[in-house]
């Protein structure tokens, strides 16, 4: 636990390991409607949930077990995961921005 953060609206709960982190160093994922989307802009509106820019989280992501994730207010399937994690995976393969 560290009292020393400026203030806890920074930070956000990982969809796949649960930890909360800065959101500057995770990506976000939108809710927009019927729609899943990875927002690099953290600009969309509509619910958002955040994952870690690691393959481990975003596997985990994949495969959790979770019926609906809280910070999205709604489910997600597994095809919606997949086109999620694999655009993430498309960034991070680019090079750009892995933290
Ligand atoms: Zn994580």
């Amino acid at each position: 636990m560290q009292k020393r953060r400026p203030s806890h609206k920074g930070l956000r709960s990982c969809l796949g390991c649960g930890a909360r982190d800065e959101r500057q160093t995770m990506v976000r994922i939108a809710a927009t409607g019927d729609r899943i989307e990875v927002d690099p802009t953290q600009r969309l509106s509509g619910r958002g949930g955040y994952l870690h820019r690691r393959r481990d989280c975003l596997e985990r992501f994949l495969n959790s077990r979770v019926k609906e994730f809280r910070s999205l207010k709604r489910r997600i399937n597994r095809e919606e995961r997949l086109h999620i994690v694999s655009s993430i995976r498309e960034r991070l393969d680019s090079g750009t921005s892995v933290a």
